[in-house]
């Protein structure tokens, strides 16, 4: 009898959201949800979501070896452990590809803190994280130290991070991500980015780093 049949369910229905939504295109993009101890649902590498079956989300250690489902797991297993291991608070974390944000990732642009939501639900400004090859070391290294105690981070030339305390959560830290980064590139195209008011800002951290997300 396979285990965590709901939590992988749930995991599935979360990938063919971002797909529906439009923040992944094809097989691309990696959904994963924190299991009791050092343990993880996460999605397999190169598959259609509409393909998969709750079966084979693969469960993986922190060693990025299977524990349940046959497919080889996720090529970036080793980002979403890493942060894992760095973010107690997280229990979920999605990478995807969503297009205005990955404008910006191209662009070379953090998104400052420009949208009251965005300081209260994503932590502040949206860091750039360097290039670096998916799947490497190296990516996962320049992620957690750009995402630091924040709940999403671009990264250079390729997509975006976002984490939360739940599966919903972090899906929803992804929509704020492409909607701050929709108004910042429409701003820019209107004379010019305004940031939030200082005193705003520094209110809104405070909620954030009393709820770390959305309530
Ligand atoms: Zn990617």
């Amino acid at each position: 009898m396979a285990s965590w049949l709901e939590e992988r369910k749930r995991v599935l229905e979360t990938a063919r959201l971002l797909e529906e939504k439009g923040l992944v295109v094809g097989t691309s993009g990696n959904v994963s949800l924190r299991l009791k101890g050092e343990l993880l649902a996460i999605t397999p590498h190169g598959r259609y979501y509409d393909e998969l079956s709750p079966e084979d989300i693969v469960v993986i250690d922190f060693e990025a070896e299977n524990v349940e489902g046959e497919l080889p797991p996720s090529a970036e297993s080793l980002l979403h452990i890493a942060i894992y291991k760095n973010r107690p608070d997280v229990g979920a974390v999605i990478h995807a590809h969503p297009p205005l944000a990955g404008a910006l990732a191209v662009a070379g642009k953090e998104i400052p803190v420009i949208l009251d939501d965005q300081a209260a639900y994503l932590g502040g400004e949206v860091r750039l994280a360097p290039y670096a090859l998916p799947g490497s070391p190296r990516l996962a290294d320049s992620v957690i130290s750009y995402l630091g105690e924040r709940n999403a981070v671009l990264i250079a030339n390729h997509g975006i991070i976002a984490v939360g305390r739940d599966l919903k959560r972090a899906f929803t830290a992804c929509q704020l991500v492409e909607k701050a980064a929709l108004a910042f590139i429409l701003a820019s195209l209107l004379g010019g980015v305004k940031e939030l008011d200082p005193q705003a800002k520094e209110a809104l951290l405070g909620y954030f780093r009393l709820l770390r997300g959305v309530p």
